[in-house]
């Protein structure tokens, strides 16, 4: 998204090339992994409400497709940009490399804002994407899923476009789909909890109980709330959470020293995760400013909104007590502000991988909906935990023997996978 000087992309080929280095990758291997394989760029006319047309700019970036069909959401976002397009894509790549899932990775989005648009609009909008990507997506070639400000509707209306143009039943073509509708049990909840569970594993490392650890916030839509069902069902304590009031342009943070009590912030908050201020007022929160998450004397962040979030500028905020910064959003920390954290000794969970557990319950989704039988809850989140607490294991254990931090390990592995999947396939 735009903020100033600050291009995603340009971060997402500094992390790569990085990697790059430390693995000695040959020069057409790198010039093959720095940039997205296909990119398909397309206006979107749709009819409004009053009878007027409006055109609209959409995306699908598909970043490599070498270890299987590519997979990564689709944003409608006001400040999507092709660059951050493509560097969510290219992050995509290497999540679904690192939990080890037989996928690639690219990224969609529409520059809109659905605040401003009808359900009906939203609808045509939504079959109107289909219409323009449909030659270059399906089960078996690429699999959109929700992401900011899509949800589960939206999955099933370009499902059913994507089936009217085919002419065939392909419940397996999009996933976040609604429960009953082809969607997995357990898809809410995955991204969230596979933070926590990431969450979880680094805490045993550093002998420290969950019980005795308090938690803050920056966001509070799926990622966030799920990562906070999860983290008090562990005992643990979240007293300040942080989101973006729509009316304002602004964010605001959200305290209560006791412990903030999750349903009854879930009760004022509307569905893009927007809380509402003067009902938290009355409930008795503290309300701060935008910033104010990042500063709490607390043991864990989660920063879980949107990238460019923890900057040189206010990265000396973070109180001396954090031992754990774990990254639900893409992209939230710049690579200057990840350094310092890291010299702090602040144990950082990159995003690809604290976030895994969306694209990981994505994948069961496919799974599920190519065979057109469905897995219980549990099933569907004991999975999830196996392969989550896999992936973060075998990145530690990297990270340990190689005397690396968990993001250089994390890049280390999964563009290894990548780059030998290309070789194995004779592209390089
Ligand atoms: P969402 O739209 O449900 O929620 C976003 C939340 O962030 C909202 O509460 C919003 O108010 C808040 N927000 C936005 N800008 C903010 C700001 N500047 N300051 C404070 N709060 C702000 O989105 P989501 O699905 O929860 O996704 C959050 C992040 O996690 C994104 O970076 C997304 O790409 C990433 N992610 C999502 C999934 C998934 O399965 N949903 C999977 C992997 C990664």
């Amino acid at each position: 998204m735009k903020s100033n000087s600050y291009n995603p992309f340009e971060v997402a080929q500094k992390q790569f090339d990085r990697a790059a280095e430390m693995l000695d990758l040959d020069q057409a291997t790198q010039e093959l992994l720095r940039n997205p394989i296909h990119e398909h760029h397309f206006l979107i006319p749709v009819k409004l409400d009053d009878g007027s047309t409006k055109i609209f700019k959409g995306y699908r970036i598909q970043h490599n497709n070498a270890r299987g069909p590519i997979k990564g959401g689709l944003r409608f976002h006001p400040q999507e940009t092709v660059d951050s397009v493509r560097a969510l894509a290219m992050w995509m790549t290497w999540k679904t490399a690192v939990a080890d899932l037989p996928l690639g990775g690219g990224k969609g989005g529409v520059i809109c804002d659905p605040h401003n648009l009808s359900d009906d609009e939203q609808e045509r909008l939504c079959r109107g994407w289909v219409r323009q990507a449909y030659a270059s997506i399906g089960p078996k070639l690429d699999i959109p899923a929700p992401d900011i400000m899509t949800k589960a509707q939206h999955m099933l209306w370009m499902l059913d476009e994507y089936e009217v143009i085919s002419g065939v039943k392909s419940p397996g073509a999009f996933t976040g789909k609604p429960v009953g509708m082809g969607g997995s049990l357990g898809r809410e909840e995955a991204t969230g909890y596979g933070v926590v569970i990431t969450i979880r594993e680094a805490l045993k490392e550093l002998d420290i109980n969950p019980a005795d650890t308090i938690a803050s916030l920056q966001g509070f839509g799926r990622v966030s709330q799920y990562a906070f069902e999860l983290y008090i069902q562990m005992g643990g304590k979240v007293v300040c959470v942080s989101s973006w009031d729509y009316n304002e342009q602004k964010s605001y943070s959200f305290k209560k020293d006791e412990g903030i009590d999750l349903d009854e912030l879930r009760s004022i908050t509307d569905t893009f995760g927007g809380i509402d201020k003067q009902k938290a007022a009355d409930l008795g929160y503290d309300i701060l400013d935008g910033n104010a998450w990042l500063e709490q004397d607390v043991d864990i962040l989660i920063p879980a909104a949107i990238e460019n979030q923890i900057t040189i500028d206010n990265v000396d905020g973070i109180s001396s007590r954090v031992k754990i910064l774990a990254e639900g959003a893409n992209g939230p920390t710049t690579p200057e502000a990840s350094e310092i954290i890291e010299e702090r000794n602040i144990f950082l969970i990159p995003d690809f991988l604290a976030s895994a557990g969306g694209v990981t319950c994505s994948y069961f989704e496919q799974v599920q909906s190519n065979m057109n039988y469905y897995w219980e809850k549990d099933e569907v989140l004991s999975k999830l935990d196996v392969k989550m607490t896999s992936a973060y294991i075998a990145v530690s254990d990297f990270a340990t023997e190689n005397g690396l931090k968990l993001r250089d390990a994390a890049y280390v592995i999964s563009i290894d996978r990548v780059a030998n999947a290309c070789h194995d396939r004779g592209w390089v």
